[in-house]
């Protein structure tokens, strides 16, 4: 088994959250706390007139809802099987996504300029000195002067086995869709055979269990409903 360690440069830049009822961890386990935190933040945000404002929270509580996550894929030093294998790992891992939660928050770009989220497939991928099957970095961010935010990332991904031969298609699906959870919000599962469950080599995950991402959809339709209700009270620009 390749445990999967992550470096998280988890940055939100704006207001702290303010902590209170409403947004409970509870209801959304499996999902990042600082996104919790952001709706209850955005709900304060909204009873305070601030609809802008809160607006910009719920995208980055929602990646991929409002507009698409623009993913740019390069390759080190992979063979033409190996890129054959990534470039049927991202498509396979980003669909299970838009099957799991109904959307389409994924979209691949020609220009890194362009991109949030940056994949690299490399031979190799090691985490602290030991072998990993994929590791992310990620950076979230709302801008309360212009109202903005961003999901930003960067995921590499490994095409050989630590043992020698390729990875599988499957096993870099599992990789794939693993990481973009990660950049959706979801946190590592410590039980096996879900999606954000560390890889097993010997046990590629088919398809995302579904129970693993209540706790995230629960979360995009919390989000979505604070959306609905600042647009209707923001005024035109
Ligand atoms: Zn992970």
């Amino acid at each position: 088994m390749i445990r999967r360690r992550l470096a998280v440069v988890c940055v939100t830049l704006g207001t702290l959250v303010a902590s209170g009822s409403g947004a409970r961890q509870e209801q959304f386990s499996g999902v990042q706390p600082e996104l919790v935190q952001q709706l209850q933040a955005a709900k304060n945000d909204l009873a305070a007139g601030n609809f802008n404002l809160a607006q910009a929270r719920m995208d980055m509580i929602t990646p991929g809802a409002s507009r698409q996550i623009e993913i740019y894929v390069q390759f080190d030093g992979a063979s033409d099987d190996a890129k054959w294998r990534s470039n049927e790992a991202l498509a396979r891992g980003a669909k299970l996504w838009e099957q799991a939660l109904h959307e389409h928050p994924f979209h691949v770009c020609d220009s890194p300029n362009r991109a949030d989220v940056i994949i690299t497939f490399r031979q190799e991928v090691f985490d602290h000195g030991s072998p990993a099957g994929g590791y992310v970095t990620w950076r979230r961010q709302v801008d309360e002067n212009s109202w903005t935010a961003a999901t930003k990332a960067n995921i590499d991904v490994r095409t050989e086995r630590p043992d020698g031969g390729p990875m599988s298609a499957d096993l870099m699906t599992h990789e794939v869709a693993h990481e973009l959870g990660h950049v959706l919000g979801l946190l590592d599962c410590p039980a096996s055979g879900q999606v954000m469950s560390p890889l097993d080599l010997n046990h590629p995950l088919e398809a995302i269990a579904l129970p693993s991402i209540d706790g995230l959809v629960r979360l995009r339709r919390a989000a979505q409903e604070c959306r609905a209700l600042a647009m209707v009270n923001t005024p035109r620009r």
